[in-house]
C-alpha cells in the first residue's frame, strides 16, 4: 500500500488528503498539523468584532479525517530528508512515499523595527482575540487608528476586509468621529490587491474611502514604528492609538530547516505546473506553500500576490490528482498554472461586499469584473456557511 504524508491540513491539505482517499480507497494517508482543529481563517477578521466566535469557525479534523480513513498526526513537522524519504515531527519520525507540503504561512513579524512588539494581527485565533480585548480598552478613550499592509504583504484584501469592519464598529459604538482613521498600503494604487488590481476597482476603492472619510496613503513602507507613532517611508509620522498591520508571509520553519526541498528566499516550494517539486517528484505543494511569482511591475515599496482559498483548493485537488495518476501509471499530469486558475473572491466591506470574479487570477485575462453589494454581505456569509457544511462532510472534490 502506497503512503502519502501530507504536512499542513487546512485548505490546501485537507482537500488533497480526502481527494486522495476518495480517488484511491487503499492508498494510506497520513495528515500531520500541529493543531486539531480545520480553522476558516477568512472569518477571524470578524472576531475581534463578536460577529464570529473561533469555536464558529473551527472543526475538529480528526473526526472528519477518522470518518474517510484518513490517519491524522497531530504534530509539528521539523523537517524533512528527502533522499531517506522521512519527515521528522516532535512526535517522532514519519516515512513516506509521497509527501504533501500544505503548511502555509509563517507571518514576517520583524519586516520593520516594532511591528512585532506594537501593531495587532487579526490574522490568528489569539492575534483576533488579542484585538477584542483591546477594543474594549479603546472604546473608553478613542483616539487615532492605522490599519494596512506593510511592505512585502501580499494579502491586502484581509486587511481591506479588518478596515472596513473597524470603520463600521466605529460607528456602531457611536466612536467614528472621535477617530482619525488611515488606510496604509505598499500597493501602487487602491485595489491593486497583489494582482495589479481589475477594471473599476480603484475608482470603487476610492469611493469607499471618501464615503467613509478614510484617509490613505499608497507606495508606502512602515520604517519602523513604537507604541504612540508609524513612521513611513515618505517620512510622514502617524500617530495612532490601535493599529491593525498585515505583515508578509513567509514560508514555515519546517520548510526553511529543510535545505534539501531547495526553497526559494522567502521559504516557497519551487514546483511545475503540475505541483511537483523538480528534484524529488515525490514530494508535491499546494497552498500558500506554492512558490508564486510575482505577476506585476512592483512600484517604489514591494508587496507580493495573495494565495487565497480558492487557488489552495484548486492546487490540493491537482495535487491529489496527480499522486493517483502516477500511481496509476500514467505519464501525463495534470496541469494549471496558479495565475491561469480562476478568480474568486468576496471582500467583506462591513455588511456590504464585493465579489472579485475572473477567469484567471493574473493578468491576462479575458474575463474579470468586480461586483459592488451594498445591501448587505450574503456572498461572504454564504461562502461561509458552505465552505463549513463542505468540510464538516468532508466533501472536499465540491468547487
Ligand atoms: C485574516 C485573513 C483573512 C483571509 N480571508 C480570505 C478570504 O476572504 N478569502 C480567501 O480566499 N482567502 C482568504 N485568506 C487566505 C486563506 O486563509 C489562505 O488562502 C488559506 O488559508 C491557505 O491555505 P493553506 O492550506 O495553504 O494554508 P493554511 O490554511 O494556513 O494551513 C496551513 C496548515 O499547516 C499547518 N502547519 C504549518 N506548519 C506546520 C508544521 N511545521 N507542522 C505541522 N503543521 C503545520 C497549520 O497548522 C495549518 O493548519 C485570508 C487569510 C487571512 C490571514
Amino acid at each position: 500500500m502506497k503512503k502519502t504524508v501530507i504536512i499542513g491540513g487546512n485548505f490546501a491539505g485537507f482537500t488533497a488528503a480526502l481527494e486522495i482517499k476518495r480517488k484511491d480507497k487503499n492508498h494510506q494517508v497520513v495528515v500531520i498539523d500541529r493543531n486539531d482543529d480545520f480553522l476558516f481563517i477568512p472569518s477571524l477578521i470578524w472576531v475581534p468584532f463578536k460577529r464570529r466566535e473561533v469555536e464558529d469557525i473551527s472543526i475538529p479534523r480528526g473526526d472528519i479525517f477518522k470518518k474517510k480513513g484518513v490517519d491524522f498526526l497531530k504534530a509539528t513537522a521539523l523537517k524533512v530528508d528527502p533522499d531517506r524519504q522521512i519527515v521528522e515531527t516532535d512526535q517522532g519520525d514519519v516515512s513516506y512515499d509521497h509527501l504533501v507540503i500544505s503548511t502555509g504561512p509563517k507571518v514576517d513579524f520583524n519586516v520593520a523595527p516594532g511591528v512585532k512588539e506594537h501593531a495587532s494581527y487579526v490574522g490568528t485565533p489569539i492575534g483576533a482575540m488579542k484585538i477584542r480585548k483591546q477594543l474594549e480598552e479603546f472604546k473608553k478613550n478613542p483616539g487615532p487608528v492605522v490599519i494596512g499592509a506593510t511592505q512585502n504583504a501580499g494579502c491586502m484584501g484581509a486587511a481591506y476586509e479588518f478596515l472596513f469592519n473597524f470603520e463600521k464598529w466605529l460607528r456602531e459604538e457611536g466612536i467614528r468621529k472621535q477617530v482619525d482613521l488611515y488606510w496604509i498600503t505598499p500597493e501602487t494604487f487602491l485595489g491593486h490587491f497583489g494582482i495589479d488590481g481589475m477594471a473599476g476597482g480603484e475608482t470603487m476603492l476610492k469611493s469607499f474611502m471618501k464615503m467613509f472619510n478614510i484617509h490613505y496613503r499608497t507606495e508606502v513602507a512602515v520604517e519602523s514604528m513604537d507604541e504612540k507613532e508609524i513612521i513611513l517611508s515618505n517620512g510622514e509620522t502617524l500617530p495612532y492609538s490601535f493599529s491593525m498591520l498585515m505583515p508578509p508571509f513567509v514560508g514555515v520553519d519546517f520548510v526553511q530547516s529543510s535545505p534539501k526541498l531547495e526553497a526559494t528566499s522567502n521559504g516557497y516550494i519551487p514546483v511545475g505546473e503540475d505541483y511537483r517539486h523538480p528534484t524529488y517528484p515525490n514530494i508535491w505543494a499546494a497552498g500558500i506553500a506554492v512558490d508564486v511569482k510575482i505577476p506585476f511591475t512592483p512600484g517604489k515599496v514591494p508587496f507580493s500576490s495573495p494565495k487565497t482559498g480558492y487557488p489552495s483548493d484548486e492546487t490540493g485537488k491537482i495535487v491529489a490528482e496527480n499522486i493517483i495518476r502516477v500511481e496509476k501509471g500514467k505519464e501525463e499530469l495534470k496541469k494549471k498554472a496558479w495565475g491561469k486558475i480562476p478568480g474568486i473572491c468576496i471582500m467583506d466591506a462591513g455588511k456590504k461586499e464585493v465579489l472579485i470574479l475572473s477567469n484567471n487570477l493574473f493578468k491576462p485575462r479575458t474575463f474579470a469584473i468586480m461586483l459592488p453589494n451594498v445591501i448587505y454581505d450574503f456572498g461572504k456569509v454564504l461562502f461561509e456557511k458552505y465552505f463549513l457544511w463542505k468540510t464538516r462532510k468532508g466533501l472536499s472534490y465540491l468547487p
